[in-house]
This record gives structure tokens, C-alpha cells and sequence, in this order.
């Protein structure tokens, strides 16, 4: 059979020197993404045979061969296993968004532990390999094809495929490890000492056998169903690595279990980064859905709402079908009692992080707090409860304030809770309209994302007091903003003149608001804001 030589696409190619020249210093963590990898293949497999029994397995499971003579070792699947155009897709390019700008972050930062985080919260996955290899091999059959593909690559930059009739079904990724470190011995993957110490630590949880010889190395153990106490934190964070393909740590685990008519478990996490798609269409839902500790679905984005899709986790429901179709699921009223129940207590999680542990609150809405005010554009249940846990930069202090803080700060007579959207801190804080705010002393909050032009719009109360934008026109300082028709007629004539040399603005005022600019735009009390109008111009409408 003819052997083709392949390039990797360009930012393949870029990730691939940045894993030659390891940047990241745990090397240990490529037998991870390995196992990670056919564990995943072996799940779609199982689903497959559910709907074709040709394609069933006996026996899944993963097996690890070492070669301490050849340097080599393999981690073997009888999974899914890829068709040649699948590897040339998914092993030779990168399709994930975001990785141009977070290469270009990547190389900026070669020798500085940021980019250690970046790439973790990048998640290399199976290029990860190359940190220990000196060439990859890849032998591969996809379950229920006749041919086989073998691909190989010194992580130079090309990778030679062709293709095979005797693979067996299934992968097998070969690494063939670079000469042993001088003065690390420890990094000897051709060890099975090594090897049962990294299974061990990492892919304990993994709920396929992990072999090594006649020795299964993992417990299997789901780590949902143990109770909190018996587990580390550490086994947590593996887990959540292997259902988040994040490398960070979590920044808080939530777990739950309902008995009764519907019985479900659920083990949740909190990323502490924000992923690169969080705003994009087609961004990756977090939640695994298991039946009676089976795999069923990735993306499970019936079980929490939108705006929290970027919690991650698995959801274990012990009354569905094994057969159970994301049609079937958008129906399904116990499903929809999950996930309101799921939302409730992400949100008061978050409350009680707000009390208990302010540095991880700030973080999380930091990362976070702009696709959970998302949740302010539904018809939703939870507006009370987002508003709780929303906090807003603000003309008092540099911290971001909670909406509950504010109203304990309000002045004598103040009964309104006082915010202006705008693009950026600085641009709102240069803005006339806040003058006569900071004359009297009141307090107004700063509101920067795009989604706060939207929700405010709809949201007009909290704990009984009306949220009031100053960019508004006729706002009530408790004075009128009106001045005597004396005054008015001595400007007459300017005010004239300006409204017919302003072709865009409706009406010219004289007004006491300011109290250091000469003059200011407001928009109508009915009217858009300029930020809603930058927004609507901007979608072209
Ligand atoms: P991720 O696991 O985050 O998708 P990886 O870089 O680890 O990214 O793997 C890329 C893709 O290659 C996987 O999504 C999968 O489709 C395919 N792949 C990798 N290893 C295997 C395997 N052992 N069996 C089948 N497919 C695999
Ligand atoms: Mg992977």
C-alpha cells in the first residue's frame, strides 16, 4: 500500500512545537489524555452497538503495553476507532475556536508560568505526546470497516497515513518515548511502576478495565455515587479534567442526589476560566448524561439552562431508557425537574460562595457573571436569585458590589437604585450624565457588559426598588430637572440655532443636570440608549 506524507494544518503545527519543546512541565499527564481519548471512543462504541449489534464489543476495555528494551509504549482500545478521513481531520487539524489568539497569548508568554495555565486551560489533548515522544504511531480501525489506517508522525511538522488490512478494530496509539532523562529517572513511562502510578492517580475513575498485563490498574469506581467524605479532592479534579477537557483545577464541586419517584445523582463543577467559545453559537454544554452509571450523552444541553452552560459535570438519572434520544429528553418532564432543580443550586452555590469564600465569588463573576445575567432575558423563574448574586462595578470603590450592598448604601430619600451602561468603566465615569449623580452623593452602578443594555431593559426592579438608568431623560433627582421659562426665553435663540445646526438630535434643553460639561445627550424616556442603538446598528437593523 502507498504511504502519503501529510502536513499538519499551520496551528497544529505551531501547538505541536510548543508540546516538542514542552512547555508544560507535568509530562506525566500525556498517559491521561490518552486513556482519556479511548475511554471516550469505547463510550461512543457502546452507543453504537445499541443501535446496531454488529458493531458491539466483547470485552471493552484498554490495555497498556510496555517495551522497557524498545522504549515504547502502547495504550490499546477496542472502541469506536477512526475511518482515514478521520484521522486526517481530527488528529492533523485543530477545530476548536479561539486557538489563533491562544497560540499567539502562548508564544508572547514562552517563559513565563502563564503559559503553562494557558495551555492547561487550552487542553492539548492528544498532541500532549509529543512532550515524551520522539515519534507516534497510530493504528486504527473503525468498528464495522474493512480497512484499517496507520498514521505516524514525528511531531515535526508532516505525518505519513496509509492505509492497512490488518488492523484490528478499535486504536492503538504507540509512543515511542524519547531517550530516558539524565537526571529524572522517575520519567521512565516504559516502567510499569510508572505506568500503575500514573492510572492510578489520574484515571482511577475511568469506568472501562485499564489493563496492564492480566492486572486491571483503575477501580472504576463512579465518582458520583461516593460519598464526599471518601473522595479527594484531588480524584475530583482528575474527574473533572476527564468530563471538562479542561487541564485547571475546578474552582467548586456541587453534588446531589435525589431519592424518591425519580432518582437521579449529579456531580457538578465550576470551571475557574471562562473557555474561549463561552459567547459562541455552537459552544460545547457541559453535562454528561449517564443511565444506572452508563454513558449515554455528552452536551446534555436539556439539563441546565443556557445561561449556565458552562458548568460541567455528569448527571446520573437511574429511571431513563438506555436508549434515550435527545428528542425524547426535550419532552421529558422529569428532565425538566432536573434542570430546574440543577439551576437552583448552581445559583445558591454561587450565593454561599458570595458569603463563605469571596475571592472564589469574584473570580467566578469575573469569568462568569456575563452569561449568567443571560438568564435575566427568559421569562425565568430565577431573575430574584441571579440578582442576588450579581455584582456591578460601581462609583463607590473599586470592588464590584452586589445589588443587596447597594441599597445599604443609599442616601436619605434615595428610593431608586442608580446604574449607566456603557462600554468600559472609563468611558462611563468621563460621562456628563453622572455629574448631578456625584453632586448629591448617590451612587451609580457601572454597567459594561452588552448583555446589561438588554436585561435592564426588562428587569426594572430589585427588592422593590426601581433600577434607573441616568442616561434616561426627565430623571428625578428630587428636584425637577426643569428651569424657569425666564431662563429658557433668555436662551431662546442659541437653543434654536443649535437644534437646526444638530440634524440628529430631536430637541435641545437647557437642563440643571451638569454641573461641570456645557451639555450632554440624553435619550428620550422611551427612546433607545446610545449603547442599545451602537448594539441594534452594529446586527445591522
Ligand atoms: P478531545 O479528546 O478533547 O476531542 P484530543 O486531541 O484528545 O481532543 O483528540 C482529538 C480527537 O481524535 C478526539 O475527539 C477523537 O475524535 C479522536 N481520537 C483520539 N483518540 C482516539 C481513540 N483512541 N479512538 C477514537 N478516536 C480518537
Ligand atoms: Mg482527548
Amino acid at each position: 500500500m502507498s504511504t502519503e506524507t501529510l502536513e499538519f494544518q499551520a496551528e497544529a503545527r505551531q501547538l505541536l512545537q510548543l508540546m516538542v519543546h514542552s512547555i508544560y512541565s507535568n509530562k506525566d499527564i500525556f498517559l491521561r489524555e490518552l486513556i482519556s481519548n479511548a475511554s471516550d471512543a469505547l463510550d461512543k462504541r457502546r452507543l453504537a452497538g445499541l443501535q446496531d449489534d454488529r458493531l458491539r464489543a466483547d470485552d471493552p476495555h484498554i490495555r497498556i503495553e510496555a517495551d522497557k528494551e524498545a522504549r515504547t509504549l502502547t495504550v490499546r482500545d477496542n472502541g469506536i476507532g477512526m475511518t482515514r478521513d478521520d484521522v486526517v481531520g481530527l488528529i492533523g487539524t485543530i477545530a476548536r475556536s479561539g486557538t489563533a489568539e491562544t497560540l499567539r497569548r502562548l508564544k508572547e508568554n514562552k517563559e513565563n508560568k502563564e503559559s503553562a495555565e494557558l495551555i492547561g486551560q487550552f487542553g492539548v489533548g492528544f498532541y500532549s505526546v509529543f512532550m515524551v515522544a520522539d515519534k507516534v504511531t497510530l493504528l486504527t480501525r473503525k468498528a464495522g470497516e474493512e480497512t484499517g489506517t496507520r498514521w505516524e508522525s514525528d511531531g515535526d511538522g508532516t505525518y505519513t497515513i496509509e492505509t492497512v488490512e490488518d488492523a484490528p478494530e478499535g486504536t492503538a496509539v504507540t509512543v515511542h518515548l524519547r531517550p530516558a532523562d539524565e537526571e529524572d529517572a522517575l520519567h521512565d513511562y516504559a516502567d510499569e511502576w510508572k505506568i500503575r502510578e500514573i492510572v492510578k492517580r489520574y484515571s482511577d475513575f475511568i469506568s472501562f478495565p485499564i489493563r496492564l498485563g492480566d492486572e486491571t490498574l483503575n477501580s472504576m469506581k463512579a465518582l458520583w455515587a461516593r460519598p464526599r467524605s471518601e473522595v479527594k479532592d484531588e480524584e475530583y479534579h482528575e474527574f473533572y479534567r476527564h468530563v471538562s477537557h479542561d487541564w485547571s483545577d475546578p474552582l467548586e464541586i456541587i453534588q446531589m442526589r435525589a431519592e424518591g419517584t425519580f432518582e437521579y445523582e449529579a456531580l457538578l463543577f465550576l470551571p475557574s476560566r471562562a473557555p474561549h467559545d463561552l459567547f459562541q453559537r455552537d459552544a460545547r454544554h457541559g453535562i454528561q448524561l449517564y443511565v444506572k452509571r452508563v454513558f449515554i450523552m455528552d452536551d446534555t444541553r436539556e439539563l441546565l439552562p443556557s445561561h449556565l452552560r458552562f458548568v460541567k459535570g455528569v448527571v446520573d438519572a437511574a429511571d431513563l431508557s438506555l436508549n434515550i434520544s435527545r428528542e425524547i429528553l426535550q419532552q421529558d418532564r422529569h428532565i425538566q425537574m432536573i434542570r430546574r432543580r440543577l439551576a437552583k443550586k448552581v445559583l445558591s452555590t454561587i450565593k454561599d460562595l458570595m458569603r463563605n469564600d469571596v475571592e472564589k465569588y469574584r473570580t467566578f463573576w469575573r469569568e462568569f457573571g456575563a452569561a449568567v445575567k443571560e438568564g435575566l432575558l427568559d421569562a425565568g423563574e430565577d431573575h430574584k436569585a441571579i440578582l442576588d448574586i450579581a455584582s456591578f462595578a460601581s462609583t463607590e470603590g473599586e470592588e464590584p458590589t452586589s445589588l443587596a450592598d447597594y441599597v445599604t448604601r443609599m442616601k436619605e430619600g434615595q428610593d431608586k437604585i442608580y446604574f449607566m451602561a456603557g462600554e468600559s468603566r472609563a468611558q462611563i465615569e468621563n460621562s456628563p450624565h453622572l455629574e448631578a449623580f456625584r453632586a448629591k452623593g448617590y451612587e451609580v452602578l457601572l454597567l459594561t457588559d452588552p448583555v446589561d443594555e438588554i436585561w435592564t431593559e426588562s428587569v426594572r426592579e430589585y427588592d422593590g426598588h426601581e433600577l434607573r438608568s441616568v442616561a434616561r431623560g426627565a430623571v428625578d433627582l428630587s428636584e425637577e430637572d426643569e428651569v424657569s421659562e425666564e431662563r429658557t426665553g433668555a436662551y431662546a435663540p442659541l437653543l434654536t440655532w443649535l437644534g437646526e445646526t444638530l440634524d440628529d438630535v430631536k430637541d435641545v434643553r437647557l437642563t440643571t443636570r451638569l454641573t461641570s460639561s456645557p451639555a450632554c445627550l440624553v435619550s428620550d424616556s422611551e427612546g433607545l440608549t446610545p449603547a442599545l442603538e451602537r448594539m441594534y446598528r452594529a446586527m445591522g437593523q
